[in-house]
C-alpha cells in the first residue's frame, strides 16, 4: 500500500464509521448523547456532510448532504441527481436530514 493508497482507505474507513451512525440500528440515539429529541436529525445532518466532505478528499464520488457513494447507498436506494446530490437527498428541503425520510 502506498501513502496514498493509505490515506485514500483511512478517508474511506472514517466515512464509512461516520455512515454508521446514519444507517446503522446499533448506533441509536441511546448512542449519541443530544440534549433533546430534536437535536438527532441535526446531528446525523452534520455527520453524513462530514462523511461526504471525507470522501470527496479521498476522491470519491460522494452526496454532499449524506456522504453516500458508489459502494455506500441510501438504504431506501438512490442515483445520482447532481456530480455530489444524491436523489434521496435532492428530493429533500434544504438542510432537511436523512433520517427523517428513512424513520417516517
Ligand atoms: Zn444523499
Ligand atoms: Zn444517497
Amino acid at each position: 500500500m502506498t501513502k496514498d493508497e493509505a490515506k485514500k482507505y483511512a478517508l474511506c474507513e472514517a466515512a464509512a464509521w461516520l455512515r454508521s451512525f446514519l444507517n446503522d440500528d446499533f448506533y441509536s440515539d441511546d448512542y449519541l448523547e443530544f440534549d433533546g429529541p430534536e437535536d438527532g436529525p441535526v446531528v446525523r445532518g452534520f455527520l453524513g456532510e462530514l462523511a461526504g466532505e471525507l470522501l470527496e478528499r479521498a476522491g470519491v464520488q460522494a452526496c454532499r448532504k449524506c456522504g453516500c457513494s458508489d459502494g455506500d447507498g441510501c438504504e431506501e436506494g438512490c442515483t445520482w441527481s447532481e456530480p455530489n446530490l444524491c436523489s434521496a437527498c435532492a428530493g429533500l428541503a434544504d438542510g432537511r436530514p436523512l433520517i427523517e425520510v428513512v424513520s417516517g
